[in-house]
C-alpha cells in the first residue's frame, strides 16, 4: 500500500544515494501506526536499502527534566526493541542536530532521510540547519495528526469553527487503516550498538529538580491500555465527566500523544467503533481531531504561539487598554511555582501539576486566567504560564499547551466577552463560577492527600 503523498513535504531536494534509508524519529516515538516511519520503509523497499531509525537526544530542551526525560527514554526503549524484530535498528545520538546528525549521515553514507512532523520553532530550526548541510533528499511527513496539517488549512485559522468543516471534509481520504509495518528485508552487514537506556536515563546531564512519577507508565504498549481502559470506562461518560476535576473523565491519553507513544488516528478509529452514544463519541473526538489539530494550526502558521505578540489583535487592544488596571494581588514566579497564593483552588491546581505532571483540563483554564489576573503585565503572564507548564507538566511543550495558554491569556481561537478589570474582553473565570460547575471543597481536600511516590 503506497503512502498517500499529500502527508509528506520536500524539505531538501536531491538525488537520493545508494546508501540506507534514515528515518530521523523525533515527535513521533512509536513503532506501530506511524506514517513517517511506513514512508521511510516504502522508500527503503522502492531502493532495496536497509532503513535505520535515529534519535537525537538533547539535553537541555525547553525546560524538560528528568520528568519528561525518564517517560520518553523508558517509552524510546520498547520502541527500539519492537524495531530492532523489525529489522531496523533504533540508534540514540547525543548533542544538538545540526551537528550530531549530519555526522551520523555521513558515518552511514545515508541515501536519503525521512523525519516526522512538528510546527515548533525549535524543531523548524533544526529541521532547517540539518537541510542547510545535507545534500540528500529530506522528506518530513505528518505522522500526527489525521489531516496533515498543511493539507487541513493553508492559514492560520480564527477558531475550532472554522477549522472543523475543512477538517471534517478531509479526513475520509486520510482516516485510512494502517499498512502494517514489514521486517525489513534489507540490513546492513553490522548492527549498529544499542543505547543502554537505564544508563542514560541516570547518567544524562539534565535538570534532576521535578521528580518522575509513578502513577503512569510509558510506551506504546501501556497507551494502548489507556486508551482501551477508557473505551471500556471511560468513554461513554466522556461528555458529562470530562469539565469535572473530581471525576476522572478524561482519558489520560495527553502525555502518550505528546511523546507520540501512540497515534491520534489510531485512538480515533478506535473510538468511532465504540458501542457507546454518538454523543459521547463526538464530544470526544471533537477534541482529539478539530482541538488538537487546530493547535497544531496555531503553531504553524503563527511562529509567535509562545507570546503576547501571538494574541488576535482585538485581545491585544484589550489587555493593551487595561495594561494599568489595579491588580488585587501579585505573586512571583516562585510563589506561583510553590503555590502560595491566597486562593486555595489554584494552589491546589498547582500541586497538582507539581505532584501529578498532569492538572485537569478544566483547572489548566482556570490556572492559566489567574496568572494573567494576578501578574503585571500579560507578557509575564504568558511567559510564566509557559514555563510552569513546560515544565512541570508530563505533556507540556505542546502546540495544546502553547494554544490551551495563549487561548486562556490572549483570546486565541476565543471571541471578545464582557469587559473586566485586567483581562479586558478576554474572557474571564472566577472562584465562584468554579463552585458553580463542581464540588471545590472536594477537588482540595483531596488534591492535599497527594504525595511526591
Ligand atoms: C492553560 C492550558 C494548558 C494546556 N496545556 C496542555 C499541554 O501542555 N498539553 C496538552 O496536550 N494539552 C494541553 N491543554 C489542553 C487540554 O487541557 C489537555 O489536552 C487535556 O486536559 C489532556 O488530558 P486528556 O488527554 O485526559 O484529555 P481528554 O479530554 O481525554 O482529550 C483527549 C485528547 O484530546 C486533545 N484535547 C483535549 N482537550 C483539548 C484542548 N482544549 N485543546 C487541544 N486538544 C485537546 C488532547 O490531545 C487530549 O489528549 C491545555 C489547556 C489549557 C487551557
Amino acid at each position: 500500500m503506497k503512502i498517500n503523498i499529500k502527508r509528506v513535504r520536500i524539505l531538501q531536494d536531491g538525488v537520493a544515494k545508494r546508501g540506507p534509508v534514515v528515518y530521523w524519529m523525533s515527535r513521533d516515538q512509536r513503532a506501530d501506526d506511524n506514517w513517517a516511519l511506513l514512508y521511510a520503509q516504502e522508500i527503503a523497499l522502492n531502493a532495496k536499502v536497509p532503513l535505520l531509525v535515529v534519535f537525537c537526544l538533547v539535553p537541555d530542551f525547553l525546560n524538560a527534566t528528568i520528568r519528561h526525560y525518564g517517560f520518553m527514554l523508558k517509552g524510546l526503549e520498547e520502541t527500539m526493541q519492537t524495531l530492532s524484530k523489525k529489522k531496523m535498528p533504533l540508534t540514540i545520538i547525543l548533542g544538538q542536530p545540526n551537528k550530531a546528525l549530519p555526522q551520523y549521515l555521513e558515518s552511514r553514507k545515508a541515501g536519503s532521510l525521512v523525519t516526522d512532523f512538528d510546527p515548533l520553532r525549535i524543531k523548524r530550526i533544526w529541521k532547517a540547519e540539518v537541510a542547510s548541510v545535507i545534500s540528500i533528499p529530506f522528506y518530513e511527513v505528518d505522522a500526527h495528526n489525521i489531516v496533515p496539517c498543511w493539507h487541513g488549512s493553508s492559514k492560520q485559522e480564527y477558531g475550532a469553527y472554522t477549522i472543523r468543516p475543512k477538517i471534517l471534509k478531509a479526513l475520509p481520504e486520510f482516516l485510512t487503516p494502517f499498512p502494517k509495518l514489514r521486517i525489513h528485508p534489507f540490513r546492513l552487514s553490522s548492527q549498529p550498538p544499542t543505547a543502554n537506556i537505564n544508563k542514560l536515563v541516570t547518567t544524562l546531564c539534565i535538570d534532576r529538580s521535578v521528580k518522575e512519577v509513578g502513577w503512569i507508565h510509558p510506551g506504546e504498549k501501556q497507551a494502548i491500555k489507556v486508551l482501551r481502559r477508557f473505551l471500556r470506562h471511560g468513554l461513554a461518560a466522556y461528555a458529562e465527566a470530562r469539565n469535572d476535576p473530581n471525576r476522572s473523565g478524561q482519558s489520560g491519553l495527553s502525555p502518550y500523544l505528546h511523546f507520540g507513544q501512540i497515534s491520534a488516528q489510531r485512538i480515533a478509529t478506535e473510538v468511532m467503533d465504540a458501542k457507546v452514544s454518538k454523543q459521547a463519541k463526538d464530544t470526544f473526538l471533537e477534541e482529539l481531531i478539530v482541538r488538537r489539530e487546530l493547535s497544531d494550526n496555531y503553531c504553524f502558521y503563527n511562529s509567535c504561539y509562545d507570546s503576547f505578540e501571538g494574541f488576535p489583535s482585538w485581545a491585544k487592544k484589550t489587555l493593551n487598554e487595561h495594561r494599568r488596571d489595579r491588580r488585587d494581588y501579585l505573586y512571583s514566579l516562585k510563589e506561583f511555582e510553590q503555590g502560595q497564593t491566597h486562593d486555595i483552588l489554584w494552589n491546589a491546581a498547582q500541586r497538582e501539576l507539581r505532584i501529578t505532571g498532569k492538572m485537569h483540563g478544566y483547572m489548566r483554564m482556570y490556572w492559566a486566567k489567574k496568572i494573567l489576573e494576578w501578574t503585571k503585565t500579560p507578557e509575564k503572564a504568558m511567559a510564566i504560564a509557559v514555563y510552569l507548564n513546560d515544565r512541570y507538566s508530563l505533556d507540556g511543550r505542546d502546540p495544546n499547551g502553547y494554544a490551551g495558554i495563549a487561548w486562556s491569556i490572549g483570546g486565541v481561537h476565543d471571541r471578545a466577552w464582557n469587559t473586566h478589570a485586567v483581562y479586558g474582553k478576554v474572557r474571564y473565570m472566577s472562584y465562584n463560577g468554579c463552585k458553580s460547575k463542581f464540588d471545590v471543597q472536594s477537588y482540595i481536600d483531596n488534591i492535599k492527600g497527594y504525595r511526591h511516590a
